[in-house]
């Protein structure tokens, strides 16, 4: 029988795409909201400043009386009082007033402009309340007066749906006056092993068996992505040994992530098991690594769905199908915008590389801390670029894109590159 046509990245990304929604929403203390989603464009609660403050430690002063005032003629104040930030301002100016300011706290009434500390004649720091200061400069009306509302506004929008709340998000929603904030769900990712050669993660090794990698790259994957990895283990290649774990994996999950056991081997029996509890799709995609994909979705009792990935088994194909396929779902469902949120980068290889014609490869290399002049990468080949290989993926930090039709590219040429190490929020 001839193999069915390969089908382009795109047209699989799609297809596997087109179905999927956020996931609903959930109230989180925004203490443990760092990376997690906005479900809703969110306002700010309080005005910021709430109160014209200053910006500087100094002296509040009437700015009419300062208007002669420079270095040689000095005007002279009478120091009326003080305030500091967390403090109602206790008393007012009248012409010829000063009050000492410390930065943050509340303009007194009567002064509309603030003269810093090192524009007078007083001593900076800690030093007692003079009686009188010397002003040295002019100050215009509102000169270092940080006024309320120049930052934003109660009412008006903070933060768009989809801002990853990252630490500056953190200090804006909480001087906001917010204490918790609507927040896509996490995705629960169910995590399976195929193959009689696994062992777990220290356990020993027989003779003729490996330790269990791709487990454990993917669940480091799936919390990279900002979701929560369920370890269900390894599976014989074995049909009853596949179908209890991936029932299980179904109940439990967002999303299920087989390893192994998609490609046309004789005990590749997890495609069999995906048609079995819901459907499959089983492509062969023009990329490589990684051709074989098996997708799939299945419908929990509770109403909900399961979407199942089927990688093929070699470690660098695991890694690379999960960055392309199973990370932007990920995305999607944790409510980010955008599909790869990854950056592309132009590098230039600086070794020859070959590939099949027919597949667009993603070459593992290593970029220069800096782009050159021409603001291009040097992309280094990472090592070996079999699908087996992972001291060479190790090392890598971008997937250099090698286009179809295309059998290999020289030494010199300039490449699209992936940032691995980089995402976009
Ligand atoms: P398969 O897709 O099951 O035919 O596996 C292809 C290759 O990947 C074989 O060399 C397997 O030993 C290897 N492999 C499969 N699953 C894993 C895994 N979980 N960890 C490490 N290597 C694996
Ligand atoms: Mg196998």
């Amino acid at each position: 029988m001839p193999a069915p046509p390969l089908m382009s990245l795109e047209e699989a990304r799609h297809r596997i795409l087109s179905d999927v929604q956020p996931l609903r929403s959930e109230s989180l203390p925004i203490g443990e909201a760092l990376g997690r989603v906005l479900a809703a464009d969110t306002t700010a609660l309080l005005t910021l400043p709430p109160w014209d403050n200053s910006a500087m430690d100094g002296f509040a002063v009437r700015s009419e009386d300062v208007v002669t005032a420079s270095t040689g003629t000095p005007v002279r104040l009478v120091v009326v009082g003080e305030v500091a930030a967390g403090h109602v301002p206790a008393v007012r100016a009248g012409p010829g007033a000063a009050v000492r300011i410390l930065t943050g706290a509340m303009l007194p009434p009567g002064t509309d402009a603030v003269v810093p500390v090192e524009d007078t004649d007083a001593a900076p720091g800690l030093s007692g309340l003079p009686e009188q200061v010397g002003i040295h400069v002019a100050a215009a009306p509102g000169a270092h007066i940080r006024r309320a509302g120049s930052d934003i506004r109660q009412g008006e929008l903070l933060l768009p749906a989809g801002t990853r709340i990252g630490p500056a998000a953190v200090a804006a929603l909480v001087a906001t006056g917010h204490v918790e904030v609507e927040v896509h769900r996490r995705p629960r990712v169910a995590i399976m092993a195929t193959g009689d050669e696994l062992r777990p993660l220290g356990e020993p090794l027989g003779p003729a068996s490996i330790p269990d990698s791709n487990s454990e790259s993917i669940a480091a994957q799936v919390l990279a992505a900002g979701a929560e990895p369920l370890r269900l283990g390894i599976a014989i290649d074995d049909t009853e040994a596949v179908r209890e774990r991936i029932v299980e994996g179904i109940l439990a999950a967002d999303v299920l992530v087989a390893t192994g056991g998609v490609s046309v081997g004789a005990r590749d029996v997890v495609k069999e098991v995906f048609e079995e509890v819901g459907s499959l799709d089983l492509w062969r995609v023009a990329i490589q690594p990684g051709k074989p994909l098996a997708f799939g979705s299945a419908v929990r009792p509770d109403g909900g769905t399961c979407l199942l990935f089927g990688l093929p088994g070699n470690p660098v194909s695991s890694f690379v199908t999960f960055e392309l396929f199973v990370r932007p779902v990920l995305r999607r469902l944790r409510g980010e915008p955008g599909t790869q949120g990854r950056p592309m980068v132009r590098g230039v290889l600086d070794a020859p590389v070959t590939k099949s014609e027919q597949r667009r490869a993603f070459i593992r290399v290593r970029l220069s801390e800096v782009p050159d002049e021409t603001g291009r990468y040097h992309a280094a080949l990472a090592g070996g670029q079999g699908s087996h290989v992972l001291s060479a993926l190790a090392v890598a930090n971008g997937l250099a894109i090698i286009r179809e039709g295309l059998a290999g590219l020289p030494a010199g040429a300039e490449v699209e590159v992936i940032r691995l190490d980089v995402e976009t929020a």
